[in-house]
């Protein structure tokens, strides 16, 4: 079978891309080396040319990082010679976090953003879409309510029994937690401190009574509430999930109201009639916050 050919429309394309991208490699390396930048902050640098970056390129131009101490870190985390920056793992990324070497430059500590809002509003959408955003990190909850069929334990909770809860509240081990419908739900304190070090904007997704703890605990976090573009519009949301009974249904909307009554608490209000829209403003709301 005779090779596809490629336009020279299409190769110069790529050419020039690639000298894009040789620019851009050329130009972090050198805020790196000159201090200007942190390793972290590169890393959390969401443009593709950089998250396609080798881990051992960029550590590499870290100043005063020789050969030998460049390869002693990614054997000490177990990084792949060919790893690529948007390819690290979080154990891998919280253990960078850990070498004195990468911590010469100062990384400006993430913001804590909470984001709260009625159930059906979207924000598990909003969620997502921050996931693959290596600028944040989205907080794992700990609680004590069931898995769904479609929840993994350490990845949209940490499931525990009761018992466990209640010596994780008596350890002081969370940054808050409520009581919600029956279970109770708390937010892990530790890997925040983690994830911000690094620079990475902290998200939590959780209800009111949380988030007004979150404001007392730390009134640096910036407090996000997700409205629906109309009561009716919640409405017809939450008939269309279709898994709940009329009375679960008729719950869950007298408890939307009641958050919906708590929007002016929050520092901004976001309406969500289109998710990328709320996610731009949202990103935009958390990168220009002032965390002190
Ligand atoms: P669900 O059970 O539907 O996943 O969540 C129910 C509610 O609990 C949602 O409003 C969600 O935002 C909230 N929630 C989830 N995790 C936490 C947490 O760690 N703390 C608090 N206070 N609320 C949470």
């Amino acid at each position: 079978m005779a090779p596809p050919t490629i336009s020279p429309e299409v190769r110069a394309k790529a050419v020039a891309n690639a000298a894009a991208s040789r620019k851009v490699r050329a130009e972090v390396k050198e805020k790196l080396s000159s201090g200007k930048l942190s390793f972290f902050e590169i890393l959390n640098n969401p443009t593709p040319a950089i998250q396609r970056m080798r881990v051992k390129e960029l550590l590499a131009a870290v100043s005063g990082l020789g050969p030998t101490r460049c390869e002693a870190i990614m054997v000490r985390n177990g990084i792949s010679p060919s790893r690529r920056l948007g390819g690290l793992g979080r154990h891998q990324l919280l253990a960078l976090g850990k070498e004195s070497a990468l911590l010469k430059v100062q990384t400006p500590p993430g913001s804590l953003i909470v984001m709260s809002g009625p159930g059906g509003v979207g924000k598990s959408t909003i969620t997502s879409a921050l996931r693959n955003d290596p600028r944040f990190w989205v907080s794992v909850s700990a609680t004590t309510r069931a898995p769904r069929a479609s929840e993994s334990n350490g990845i949209d909770y940490f499931f525990l029994s009761e018992q466990k809860f209640a010596q994780m509240v008596a350890g002081g081990e969370f940054l808050e937690w409520a009581e919600f419908a029956g279970a109770r739900y708390g937010t892990p304190k530790h890997p925040i401190q983690e994830w911000r070090a690094i620079g990475k904007h902290v998200l939590l997704e959780i209800e009111i009574e949380g988030a007004r703890q979150v404001r007392s605990v730390d009134p640096s976090a910036l407090l996000i509430f997700i409205a629906p573009p109309s009561w009716e519009e919640l409405q017809s949301r939450l008939a269309a999930r279709g898994s709940d009974s009329a009375e679960r249904q008729a719950a869950r909307l007298a408890l939307g109201a009641a958050e919906m009554a708590a929007a002016t608490e929050f520092d901004h209000t976001l309406v969500n009639s289109q998710v990328e829209d709320v996610v731009a403003q949202l990103v935009a709301l958390a990168t220009s916050h002032k965390v002190n």
